[in-house]
């Protein structure tokens, strides 16, 4: 097997810096370079929690004046790299960046960029699915007779 991190030597062929990880997906695969030793370590379930950081908060981060913008974006960050928080990107976050003046010669596409980066990937539904959806969901209702009447 080709062993991407030696963790030590093989339990069942005693081979010296053979045995190691193999291969990540739900469950790590360890293997020996020298038999067809193989064991699965399963990992513990992934339990994210999901953050929208609003532009607010990256304007903050951005501009860098407010210590308490910087100390939180690192935790965020942080947090992030530990698989415990994802902050996903969203269209709202490229229309409100077209609003940002920017700073200190930093521009909107590079506050995008700077969102996109923090998000690591993940990314919303982009927001005309969410309203496309929603207004579905409400036009069968209506049609269904099923949609509360709003008394105002
Ligand atoms: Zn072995």
């Amino acid at each position: 097997m080709f062993v991407t991190r030696v963790l030590g030597d093989c339990p069942s062929c005693g081979a010296n810096d053979a045995y190691g990880n193999v291969s990540v997906g739900a469950y790590v695969l360890r293997g020996c370079k020298r038999c067809d030793y193989e064991a699965s370590v399963w990992l513990p379930e992934i339990r994210k929690k999901f953050i929208y950081l609003d532009q607010f908060f990256f304007s903050g981060a951005m501009r860098g004046k407010d210590p308490r913008f910087q100390a939180a974006a690192e935790r965020v960050k942080r947090v992030c790299h530990l698989q415990l928080l994802v902050a996903p990107y969203s269209s709202v976050h490229e229309d409100e960046a077209q609003q940002w003046r920017g700073h200190l010669g930093m521009t909107n596409d590079q506050l995008v960029e700077f969102i996109k980066a923090a998000a690591r990937g993940a990314e919303f539904e982009k927001d005309y699915a969410v309203e496309h959806a929603q207004v579905f969901k409400a036009w069968d209702a209506f049609l269904n007779g099923s949609a509360r009447q709003v008394h105002i």
